[in-house]
């Protein structure tokens, strides 16, 4: 395949998925975001510290990166003047960097994040942040991928030629980014307008939902979120941590085991055949192999349900047939279904469904003992998905707005 291939509809269905380019040159001087304990120890034996002192070390630098947020070494006080000096002139505590911000009247908050980019055109890579305050949490919707390896049909991520994973650092970057906007850090100073939760923390969740496929970038995702759950500096609990994935099945049992956060899967159809057309990955993992993996997932349990993502699409899978057909194929998974009402993009091929058929299809599921399984605080407005706000150079739309709350899974 070549990247011309992807970018027409006809030849969008033709493959499963794209080859990320690798393009990620790390600056000269790199940042510490995203290391491990043991990189970081590595780190400090590279800089002259006695391999005894290290691990006493990369608590006080753990405790500093991100328990404090601190972007810079001078600041840190438990820290020795030689090895601040020494650490400052070889790498930095960089971010990735905020080039725009949206803040939408309920305080909702998108940003624009650029990450080193392309080395030979010199062209930047762009992923987005977006921010969803309630009153007593606030979800953060963070990008595993510039673009996606997949390409799913209704979604305007999949549409991007370009794929470049994200490094550890940069994912866990886009949380860090995040709290130094909403002087989320010890001691921050919260931002005056828009809504912050009530709570001390702005950020309390985290949902792999931005651009990209996570579990095709596993290794990176899966040492950024437990970073991001280590309980010594951002702490936030890995049940506060959903990976949405397209259901690349046979990473979902590592997920289980090595980042252990919370599942969600993006389901869309019952049948393989129309699945195949929305999500063309299922020709290579069909929804029983999935759905086993489901089963097998580790940790599954009552109290801890596998999140069903179900993106309303007029005409195609929102009869009440399908709903009852959904019904049945899970049972007896632990299974919450999230119904998502379809945001259209410039070209897209599908229609939402109509708000009529949406609470038909929701009471089906409601009736099957699945809780609000459509996310509308406010309204009857339809919804968005994170992954496509990259395009939308225009403010966030209420639409969007009600949409990013439906996706925050947070209940
Ligand atoms: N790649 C992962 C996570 C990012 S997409 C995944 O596919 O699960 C996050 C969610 O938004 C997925 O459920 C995806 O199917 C959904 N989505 C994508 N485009 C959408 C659109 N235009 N309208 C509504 N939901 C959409
Ligand atoms: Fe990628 Fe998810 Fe969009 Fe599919 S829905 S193209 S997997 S971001």
């Amino acid at each position: 395949m070549t990247l011309t291939d992807t970018n027409t509809a006809s030849s969008r269905t033709a493959f499963i998925e794209k080859t990320p380019l690798a393009l990620y040159v790390a600056p000269a001087k790199p940042s510490l975001i995203g290391l491990s304990r043991a990189e970081l120890a590595e780190v400090l034996g590279t800089v002259g510290v006695p391999e005894g002192q290290r691990k006493m070390r990369v608590q006080q630098l753990w405790h500093w990166i991100y328990f404090r947020g601190f972007t810079a070494f001078d600041a840190m006080s438990s820290v020795s003047k030689e090895l601040r000096a020494a650490l400052a002139e070889r790498f930095t505590l960089e971010r990735p960097e905020v080039v725009a911000e949206q803040v939408s009247v309920d305080g909702t908050r998108k940003w624009l994040l650029r990450l080193p980019g392309d080395p030979e055109s010199g062209l930047p890579h762009d992923v987005e942040c977006v921010y969803i305050p309630d009153t007593e949490r606030g979800t953060l919707c963070v990008s595993s991928q510039v673009g996606c390896t997949l390409n799913c049909s209704f979604c305007h991520t999949g549409t991007q030629r370009l794929v470049r994973n994200l490094t550890a650092g940069e994912i866990v970057g886009q949380v860090m980014a995040a709290r130094d906007r909403l002087g989320d850090w010890p001691g921050g100073v919260r931002p005056t307008d828009g809504v912050i939760p009530t709570g001390d923390r702005c950020v309390t969740n985290i949902v792999m939902m931005g651009m990209g496929e996570p579990l095709y970038n596993f290794e990176a995702v899966r040492d950024a979120l437990l970073i991001v759950a280590d309980g010594d500096g951002i702490a936030i609990s890995k049940r506060r941590i959903t990976l949405s994935t397209s259901g690349v099945v046979p990473m979902i049992a590592r997920a289980g085991a090595e980042i252990g956060c919370m599942l969600a899967i993006s389901l869309h159809a019952v049948r393989d055949d129309l699945r195949n057309d929305l999500v063309p990955l299922n020709r290579k993992y069909p929804i029983r192999e999935l759905l086993d993996a489901c089963r097998n997932y580790p940790g599954v349990s009552n109290a801890k349900r596998i999140t069903f993502e179900y993106v309303m699409l007029k005409g195609i899978n929102d009869s009440i047939e399908d709903a009852k057909a959904l019904v049945r194929l899970l049972k007896g998974i632990p299974a919450k279904i999230n119904l998502i009402p379809f945001n259209p993009w410039p070209g897209s091929t599908y229609e939402c469904s109509d708000w009529e058929q949406i609470e038909k299809f929701s009471q089906v599921v409601f009736d099957a003992g699945y809780a609000s399984p459509v996310r509308t605080p406010r309204g009857r407005d339809i919804l968005a998905a994170c992954g496509q706000l990259k395009s939308a150079t225009e403010k966030l739309s209420a639409r969007e707005r009600m949409a990013l709350r439906a996706m925050a899974m947070t209940e």
